[in-house]
């Protein structure tokens, strides 16, 4: 797969985002040929630099492979985001490639600046006409996270998109979809014919999906205090996860059906009622803790953090999914930073079989049968089991079979916004965020934001490098069960 002719224009481009993650991929793709000679790429932000200056940030240390296809295809235009010049220079820009190197007058618009620059940008494309694109051509948004910060706001956001772009020409970003790992969990479900049919109430017992982190909040205190584990994890990688763990399998990966398929999963999430939030949903925030050789601070003594600060560092959830495959099977969400461990995975625990022919005191170790997705990191899938131990007496013991994606596959694992910038500019949606989907995720986790909002009780707290708060041992112990890696 190699994009076609087109144009990537970076808003934001002096940012942290374009200089780590989306530089590094048009170079890869550049470097692995998947850029045609007919591509350009044009950074867009207030920070005065020069063409050179830009194409050295993008290009300074990568290989001339790479440096020898995209010379002469990089411009920067500095301005204003509210700026009406920025947008005619921007117009000037494109058709000046377009004649040059015959990008064709396709243009990739990635907004990588904080939100609160998302709407002038989109005003200023409009406000020359750069949404529409020119016969046979195409004209793209691409947009960052957050989409919103609740239900209100991303339907606001949504109205300012919709106002200049179609929904088809609109590419919202999860960066978790790109990754491999995630998109296992679809050729694991619908590539094979042996787990579909254990893949529901009848054996399922519950699910656990995991996103824990080690790192704290390091210089990002600031944007985190407006955030929160809620906001910045739960309403957008959990959800999707669990959206392509659970959903129904959809007749084709085309964009359209699998993301019907993931809006009907959401849509099934029964919301707790006020009352039963307490029991469902557990908040926590780190303090202090670790060893003494790394000693890490608390939450609230990071920098630019209030110090009376009711952020929640931590999200644990019980949510139950009201279909035909899913009645009555418990799904636990958690998420956290500093956990002791940094760990992505989605781990469903069978239930245990409805008669033993072996004597209870024979089973001591015998764990529950769990299917264990790991999406990171030590990638890979563990299948649980109960397996005789060696020796005369007849005695039954967890044991684990492990695919590890190291072992298995040479082939290199593409970074996840390499590949969602490449399906961006082909236009394959399939893997970006569709606007009832945002809205949807909103509408889970907002009460859940509003209920923490108006209790006034102090937060839970969970010592660093913890599995946090005992709240969340509670509200999944309430129903017999533990969480992994729980002690
Ligand atoms: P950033 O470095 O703070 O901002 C990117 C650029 O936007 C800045 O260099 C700045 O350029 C411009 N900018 C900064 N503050 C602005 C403001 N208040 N109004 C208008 N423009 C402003 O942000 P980032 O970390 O690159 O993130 C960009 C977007 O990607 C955000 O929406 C973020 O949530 C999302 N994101 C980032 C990451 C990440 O790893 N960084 C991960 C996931 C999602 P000029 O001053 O030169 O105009």
């Amino acid at each position: 797969r190699s994009a076609p002719p087109a144009t990537l224009v970076i808003f934001g481009a002096s940012g942290d985002l374009t200089r780590r993650k989306l530089l590094p991929a048009v170079e890869s793709l550049a470097r692995h040929e998947r850029l045609p000679d007919q591509f350009a790429l044009v950074g867009v932000a207030r920070t005065s630099m020069t063409d050179e200056q830009f194409a050295e940030s993008a290009l300074g240390e990568r290989t001339l492979a790479s440096k020898r296809q995209l010379q002469g295809g990089v411009r920067y235009v500095a301005g204003g985001y509210d700026d009406p010049e920025t947008y005619k220079r921007l117009v000037e820009t494109l058709d000046e490639l377009d004649a040059q190197r015959g990008t064709s007058g396709n243009r990739l618009f990635y907004l990588a600046t904080p939100a609160g620059a998302f709407e002038p940008v989109i005003n200023g494309l409009a406000g020359v006409g750069l949404n529409q694109p020119r016969e046979g051509s195409f004209s793209r948004l691409v947009i960052e996270k957050p989409y919103g910060r609740d239900l209100v706001t991303a339907r606001e956001l949504d109205g300012v998109v919709h106002s200049a772009f179609d929904e088809h020409q609109v590419f919202r970003i999860d960066h978790y979809l790109g990754k491999d790992t995630v998109q296992n969990v679809l050729a694991l479900r619908f590539a094979n014919s042996i787990f579909q049919p254990i893949w529901d109430r009848s054996w399922v017992d519950h699910v656990q999906i995991t996103v824990a982190e080690t790192l704290g909040v390091g210089s990002r205190g600031g944007f985190y205090e407006e955030a929160g584990a809620m906001r910045d994890i739960v309403q957008n990688h959990v959800l999707q996860v669990l959206a392509l763990a659970l959903m129904e399998p959809p007749a084709s990966f085309e964009a359209e059906g699998l993301r019907n398929e993931k809006v009907k999963l959401l849509q099934a999430i029964r919301l707790p009622t006020d009352r039963d939030i307490a029991e469902a949903a557990v908040r926590g925030q780190y303090t202090r803790g670790g060893t003494r050789e790394e000693l890490m601070a608390g939450y609230r003594e990071e920098t630019g953090v209030d110090p009376l600060s009711r952020t929640e560092t931590y999200a644990a959830m019980r949510l139950n999914v009201d279909n035909w495959r899913w009645a009555g099977v418990p799904f636990y969400v958690r998420t956290g930073k500093r956990l002791p461990a940094r760990l992505t995975e989605v781990a469903l625990q069978f239930q245990r079989p409805p008669h033993l022919p072996i004597p209870t005191d024979q089973l001591t170790g015998l764990d529950a049968d769990a299917l264990i997705l790991r999406i990171q990191p030590n990638e890979g899938i563990s299948l649980r089991f109960g397996a005789k131990v060696p020796g005369h007496s007849f005695r039954v013991r967890t044991a684990t079979m492990e695919f590890s994606y190291d072992q298995t596959f040479v082939e290199e694992s593409p970074e996840a916004y390499e590949r969602l910038l490449l399906d961006s500019l082909i236009g394959d949606a399939s893997l970006f965020i569709r606007s009832d989907e945002v809205q949807q995720c909103w509408r889970i986790v907002d009460p859940i934001i509003e209920n923490w909002g108006k209790d006034n009780s102090p937060i839970p707290t969970y010592e660093a490098a913890s599995w946090g708060p005992t709240d969340a041992d509670r509200l999944i112990g309430r129903h017999g069960r533990k969480w992994r890696n729980s002690a």
